[in-house]
């Protein structure tokens, strides 16, 4: 068992959008000036506070960071094991999982074969482990020659085939069901250059879906969320993108992300009880992003804070 009890625990290993984004030197210092200047005010007001209370009232920016690594969501149950995408945070979960002594057959889900979703496999260590069994689940004919481009010998030293464990291709069509284990998954298609597919995963009762890389907006947005109700109906969590500003979205037509308000609006309108946003813009620094996190909190307060909302930050575990 790797955990005690048998509740579902998703744990968020890269959430940034794109193109891998990590601090920046400059923003660092920054980051730090202003961490000293918050916690020298917070001591002079209360002198006898401990760095660990004084930390417990930073605010979300100056406390923690958002993330840089691309996408990488891990699904835990028990000794069950789910992982959406191989984005650069299968780097650090492959560490984790070495570090576990997790061994034989892991399943991988793909939403679909852009850079940020895969560049981590080529740096996911159980690959190269002999004996281990990675299968590949996707609505993707090609995705085994996809991932096997990826690393021709002018842009990665190791080919895809040398890595020593086994893997096995599993092909789908959108809207196909299928199991592993005990979690029950659908799939279906997502609105995204060259396609993405989104996963509603059931186990006991509880729902969840991961749906990212897709464009909800324009001129049929009310049409399009009536139309993918029965696919997102009443999940008890979604992870779903929401890369843009709503000025973003309207500039960035057909560039198949969703801007963070209105994941809000489609979530409420599929009865969703907790929404977490990711894919960030890699443009966006984390005050930006905690600013339209801002505007998504108030947005949902005009419904009544129907949603219990969620920005997601790399290394969150989120329970089910
Ligand atoms: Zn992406
Ligand atoms: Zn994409």
């Amino acid at each position: 068992m790797l955990y005690e009890d048998d509740s579902v625990q998703i744990k968020l290993w890269g959430v940034r959008g794109s193109l891998p984004s990590p601090l920046d030197p400059r923003d660092y210092r920054s980051r730090v000036h202003d961490v000293l200047k918050s916690a020298s005010s917070i001591w002079k007001k209360e002198p006898d506070l401990s760095v660990e209370d004084v930390y417990s009232r930073l605010s979300p920016p100056l406390a923690g960071l958002v993330g840089g690594d691309t996408t990488c969501v891990e699904v835990r149950s028990g000794d069950e094991q789910l992982i959406f995408d191989m984005g650069t945070g299968a780097r650090r979960l492959g560490y984790d999982m070495m570090a576990r002594g997790q061994k034989g057959d892991l399943h991988v889900l793909m939403t679909h074969t852009h850079w940020d979703h895969i560049q981590g496999w080529p740096f996911f260590a159980p690959g190269f482990i002999p004996g281990n069994h990675v299968h590949f689940h996707s609505c993707i004919p090609d995705c085994e020659e996809r991932f096997s481009r990826q690393q021709q010998f002018e842009f990665f030293p190791i080919s895809f085939q040398d890595m020593m464990s086994d893997k096995t291709f599993h092909t789908y069509e959108q809207g196909d069901a299928f199991k592993v284990g005990s979690f029950d998954i659908q799939t279906e298609s997502l609105i995204h250059p060259g396609g993405s597919t989104s996963y509603r995963v059931d186990r006991d009762g509880k729902t969840f879906i991961f749906a990212t890389d897709t464009e909800f907006y324009g001129p049929e947005l009310e049409d399009l969320i009536e139309e993918k109700k029965s696919f997102f109906k009443d999940a008890d969590l979604l992870i779903m993108d929401a890369q843009y500003s709503l000025k973003e979205s309207e500039q960035k037509i057909g560039w198949g992300h969703t801007a963070m308000v209105i994941a809000v609006d489609c979530a409420i309108e599929w009865g969703v009880k907790r929404l977490a946003l990711t894919h960030h813009e890699p443009a966006h620094d984390d005050f930006t992003t905690y600013k339209l996190f801002e505007e998504a909190l108030e947005h949902n307060k005009q419904y009544g804070d129907k949603l219990d909302l969620i920005l997601a930050r790399q290394g969150d575990v989120l329970e089910l």
